[in-house]
């Protein structure tokens, strides 16, 4: 029986359904969701549909044609008075996107190879733009958007495509497929491991900002050694990097880069790092679905060129309220008004969270503003290629370069946090913080507490790494 998420994987790629059926064990692990931070909204989109009685409506109904070995999920099917019928797909998402639209016509067909005449078909989902104040108001926190004309084209290639996957799931010969642009789409196929084992390590998928990576590989310009035979144009750092890895060659220093970048920061140095939450629904008043949220921040703040003059401050919400505010007021007092530096890496992610907090409260703006105008980004030293060695490979993430700098550093290892070791588990344990015990929640908050401290630990030791070349 070809389900809804058979046919997707289908027209994704075929081998993914083969997989699926015949080598699961080649998958490697789903990118686990963690301490509960998932919400399914279709339990409270569905409040919105009414079902009369008598009425052939039906929410949550699932159906299945027998011949054609189909079978679908209609999350609501509303019945229209001329005897069609109209179908909505309730999605978690502030928008639609392509793949709903190919769900959404595979459902109508299986519909329609029933006899079941579908005229409008909706896609049902968050509203970017709804404030949460107080009970959630469904008619507003939902979109519900008419997409039956988007369909047409889509349409033409079901009745194909669902013959083209019962072959698949036929045949104990593994489809013959080349790698290509959708194992790394939005989200990576489990499957990588295998289907890619070929690729060498590093290849020309490494090469830092490359562009038309695939083109490369489709002409048999894989490894790194082919990039440099092939005289592949790069740019200086694509030939760094290329060059160091071929040539095992020695750190790579740019002095005067470096002196540039130091010359421009003021003392006091802030090293500010914050940590962000994000979920579908609002749980705060006074916040949209999806919108970033910041529940914490580590500062660790430098007062002269020696390591002891190094002081630590940091912010950690309350799980149980909205503190935002509490979290802007503490930074205004921990950031002072003078001229020092504050130092992120990647700073756009701190001055969007910062001048998001100005808007918010006008009363602190000015001072917000003014710690957003003193970001400088430690990222662009590694951008700029001032520094560089072969262990960083193609990635200038804080997490690579740290062991990459750093390799037998005690305290710069994520790896030796308890339960938050990176950017994604943070929110997730944050938004797990209100379902623990008081024990379990005490030390779950001294994990973030370090996790995000050693952010900018890390910074700090780069900033004196600097310091000493
Ligand atoms: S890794 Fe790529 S080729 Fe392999 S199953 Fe996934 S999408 Fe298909």
């Amino acid at each position: 029986m070809i389900s809804k998420s058979k046919y997707l994987k289908f027209i994704k790629c075929p081998k993914i359904l083969w997989q699926d059926k015949f080598a699961p064990q080649r998958a490697g692990e789903r990118g686990a969701q963690k301490f509960g931070a998932f919400q399914d909204i279709r339990p409270l989109a569905l409040q919105m549909f009414e079902v009369e009685e008598g009425s052939l409506s039906k929410k949550s109904a699932s159906f299945y044609n027998k011949d054609l070995g189909v079978s679908c999920h209609a999350d609501f099917l509303k019945s229209n008075e001329d005897g069609s019928f109209d179908l909505y797909l309730i999605k978690q998402t502030v928008r639609v996107k392509e793949e709903y639209l190919h769900e959404i016509a595979f459902n109508r067909f299986v519909l329609n190879s029933l006899g079941i005449e579908v005229k409008n078909c909706f896609i049902v989902h968050l509203n970017s733009d709804y404030i949460k104040n107080g009970e959630l108001d469904k008619a507003e926190l939902f979109l519900t958007r008419n997409i039956t004309e988007n369909l047409e084209d889509l349409s033409q290639n079901i009745c194909e495509s669902i013959k083209g996957a019962h072959e698949v799931l036929k045949e104990k010969q593994e489809p013959h497929m080349n790698i290509h642009e959708k194992c790394h789409g939005s989200r990576v196929c489990r499957y990588v491991n295998h289907c890619w084992a070929h690729i060498p390590n590093p290849s020309v998928f490494d090469i830092y900002d490359l562009k038309k990576k695939l083109d490369y590989y489709k002409k048999g310009i894989v490894s790194f050694a082919d990039l440099k035979a092939n005289d592949i144009p790069l740019t200086e750092m694509q030939v760094r990097q290329v060059d160091f890895y071929l040539e095992d060659k020695k750190p790579y220093i740019d002095n005067e880069g470096i002196k540039t970048f130091l010359n421009s920061l003021n003392y006091p140095l802030y090293f500010l790092d914050f940590e962000t939450f994000q979920t579908q629904i609002p749980i705060f008043d006074n916040t949209k679905p999806n919108q970033r949220i910041p529940f914490q921040y580590s500062l660790h703040i430098l007062k002269g060129k020696a390591k002891a003059r190094v002081a630590h401050k940091e912010f950690l919400a309350k799980e149980s309220r909205l503190q935002i505010r509490e979290l802007a007021e503490r930074l205004v007092k921990d950031i002072k008004d003078d001229n020092g530096s504050i130092i992120c890496y990647g700073s756009d992610f701190e001055r969007a969270c910062i001048n998001k907090m100005a808007e918010q409260f006008p009363d602190l703006a000015p001072r917000l503003k003014s710690i957003a105008s003193r970001l400088v980004d430690l990222l662009s030293v590694f951008h700029n290629g001032y520094v560089y060695n072969k262990e960083m490979g193609g990635s200038f993430s804080l997490k690579s370069v740290l062991p990459a700098l750093f390799p037998n550093h005690q305290t710069l290892n994520y790896h030796a946090l308890e339960a938050v070791q990176s950017g994604e588990d943070a929110p997730a344990v944050f938004l797990s913080l209100k379902t623990l015990s008081p024990k379990q929640r005490k030390k779950m908050r001294k994990n973030l507490k370090a996790y995000c401290k050693l952010d900018t630990l890390g910074m700090v030791e780069i900033y004196f790494y600097l310091l000493s070349v």
